[in-house]
Formats: C-alpha cells, structure tokens, sequence
C-alpha cells in the first residue's frame, strides 16, 4: 500500500487577494523553528502508517514552501526517508512562488532530491496579477520557469487561473497560448472562487468586482480544455492537464482516496484505516502547532472514522473528478454492492439528465457535467 506525505509551509511573501488557504505573511516564528516543529512531528506520526506502507510521493504546499531553504528542504526529505520509507523513484514536489526562486536555489532543490515543481503562475499578465494581489510579475514567472530547467527540472507544472475580474474570452485565449509556448508537462487550471473572509469576498459584497458571469466562466473552461487537448495535453481531471506519464501522482492519491498524511499547522490526513477511512486535521494556528509539537504531543485537533455511507460517497464525488471516472468492479470489490445499489435514485436521475455515463466498466461525468460537476456531487452527499 502506498502512502503520500504532505508537508505544509503557511508563509508568504504577502497574502493574496483571493487567498482562503491557511497562510500568513508576518510569520510568528523563525523558518528554523518551523522546520523544527516539521521534524518532530515527522518522528511522531511514524508509528501511525498502515503496515507495510511505504511512502510514494512527498508533497511541499503551502503557502509558499519555495521560501524554505534547500538544506531545509533536504533534511525534510532525509525525514521522510527515514521514518516512511520514501521510495527511491518517489515524486517530489515543491511549490514554488516565481518571485521567491533563484537559479542557484533551483538547482539546490534539484539537487536535495526535488524532481517536480509546481509553479504558481496564475496569470502572465502583470495587471491581472496586481489586481490578484501576486507577489510576482509576468517577467519572473519566464525566468523561474527558464532557470528550472537549466537546473534540470523535467517535470514542472503550473497553475492558471481564470475567470479574472474584468477578464474577457480573448485575454484568456493568450493566457492559454503564452501557457504553452512554455511547454510545461503538466497545467492545472482553475476559475476564481471568492472565498469568505478574503479581500475579494469584500469587494464582490461592495458589488465593486466585475467577474465574467456563469457563462462566460463555461466559455473559459471549455476554451482551456479544447486548446490544451490541441497542444497535446490529456485532461485527466476537472482542472487537470498534462502530457503523458506526467499526471501528478500525489493529487491522483486523494481523488482514488489513497492514504496520505499531512504535516505541518493545519495540515489534513486520510488513512484507509479502519475500514471506511480516518480523516484527522491538524491545529491551523502556527503557534499553537509548534506549541503542542513541542509538548510532545500530536497537533491533531479533530479526527474522525467515517461511516461506510461517508466512504461510499467520496468514492463517487471524488473518483468522478477523474476523467476515466470510478471503477464499477472497484466499488463493488470495496463495498459489496454496486454504485447503483448504493446510490440508485441519484444514479437514474443523473444518467437520465445526460450527466453520468456508463462506459468500460467505469462509471464517469459526460463532457457537459464537467462545469456542472457540484451539481453531480451534492446528490451523492
Ligand atoms: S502565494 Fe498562495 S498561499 Fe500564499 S497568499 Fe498567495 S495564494 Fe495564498
């Protein structure tokens, strides 16, 4: 059974107008105190894998993990390997801001052992990324991504984002088409949600940001996934792009609902253990994280076994976020029943609406529920 790790740094150069994500700019401690706090828990949780697990993929998120050093980074790794068994061909990604890179740390990450980088790109264009609140411009996002493979990077993807305030269907296009002249291996593509408590959340209240309606949002998708299909690239996900042999393995582990653990304040963790699945989630707050570590004690603040009924639907409204969508024989195998005993009333409706479809044994969203995939997976909630 493989294991993902996940290893969250909530610091940023500033915070971004959009930003829900559980960062801060003024960090409250030192990045070697952080890192310390990291360490501790690496050694903590070890006992808790399932048996015989062996850890496939090492994932820096944030945040802004590009901030760390490379001798960080790199005891990080040697902790991995040591207390979970982090295979020799494992996928190691580290996201990384184009404003907080240098073609010396590049090559040190390289170096330390990261193979795959994630580029926060957003937009190329410099007014949409101020208005965005980016601590980057246009300018180095083409030299992060020039210096990366200089250092020998051959796995990099980035992170686009659309449905900007103001932003229209031809500005996307070049968005797209500036995307890739870069060639990256892998896009994941994503439009604007304002999220509660963010700068952005204010100003669409003040009705004072003119985002591209519902429609003209669809247009955007469709758009990204008929020119990325053109350059070559298989959609493998909702928001997924990327050239063959280079989907992200570590995201893949979450959507087939594979056992991952997440360190660091606020980190998530999944185990497929009991049954039906553990789902725990550590303290958000960076002080009260390292206070605990420090005590010795795990930082979990709420954990939970889920039921079968839970289980079942995660299956199903994560699976289905996969282009090639869920595995009749696999859920049958997991629940001992099929998706249409299981969820008989959603299924007939949703198959009826021309929503799901049934195809080589998988069952899977059809092209036009891929915008309107919430729709599909509240009825199985
Ligand atoms: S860089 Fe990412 S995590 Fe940091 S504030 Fe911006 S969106 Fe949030």
């Amino acid at each position: 059974m493989t294991l993902s790790l996940y290893i969250h740094y909530p610091f940023c150069l500033k915070k971004c107008r959009y930003c829900a994500f559980n960062s801060v700019s003024d960090a409250p401690c030192s990045p070697d105190e952080y890192l310390a706090g990291l360490l501790t828990e690496l050694e903590q949780r070890c006992e808790m894998p399932e048996k015989g697990s062996a850890a496939g993929t090492l994932y820096f998120g944030g945040g802004t993990p590009s901030l760390l050093e490379p001798s960080q980074v790199a005891r990080i790794i040697e902790a991995a390997a040591k207390y979970y068994a982090l295979a020799a061909d494992a996928e190691i990604t580290l996201e990384c801001n184009p404003g907080a890179v240098t073609s010396g740390k590049l090559a040190a990450f390289r170096a330390a052992g990261v193979n795959r980088l994630s580029l926060g790109v957003q937009s190329f264009d410099d007014e949409f990324l101020a208005v965005l609140g980016r601590a980057h411009s246009a300018a180095e996002t083409m030299g992060a991504f020039r210096t990366a493979r200089e250092a020998g990077f051959d796995n990099i993807g980035i992170d686009l984002i659309h449905s900007l305030p103001g932003q229209s269907l031809a500005q996307w296009q070049r968005e797209l088409s500036q995307a890739c002249d870069l060639n990256p291996e892998h896009l994941s593509v994503y439009g604007l949600s304002i999220e509660e408590g963010t700068p952005f959340a204010l100003l669409e209240e003040k009705g004072a940001l003119l985002l591209p309606d519902e429609e003209e949002s669809a247009c955007m998708y469709e758009l990204a996934a008929k020119v990325l299909a053109a350059h070559g690239y298989e959609q493998y996900e909702i928001a997924n792009f990327a050239r063959p042999g280079f989907r992200s393995r570590h995201n893949s582990g979450y959507w087939l609902r594979r056992s991952y653990l997440g360190f660091g304040a606020g980190a998530h963790s999944f185990l497929r253990r009991p049954e039906a699945g553990l789902r725990f989630s550590n303290t958000e707050k960076v002080e009260d994280y390292l206070a605990l570590v420090g005590r010795g004690c795990l930082p979990t603040v709420e954990s939970r076994n889920l039921t079968r009924e839970e289980a079942m639907a995660e299956c199903l409204f994560l699976g289905l976020r996969l282009t090639e969508g869920v595995s009749l024989e696999h859920f049958r195998e997991e629940f001992s029943l099929s998706i249409q005993e299981a969820f008989g009333a959603a299924c007939a409706d949703l198959f009826a609406g021309g929503l799901l479809e049934m195809r080589d044994g998988f069952v899977r969203l059809t092209g036009k529920a891929r915008i309107l995939s919430n729709q599909v997976f509240v009825r199985f909630i």
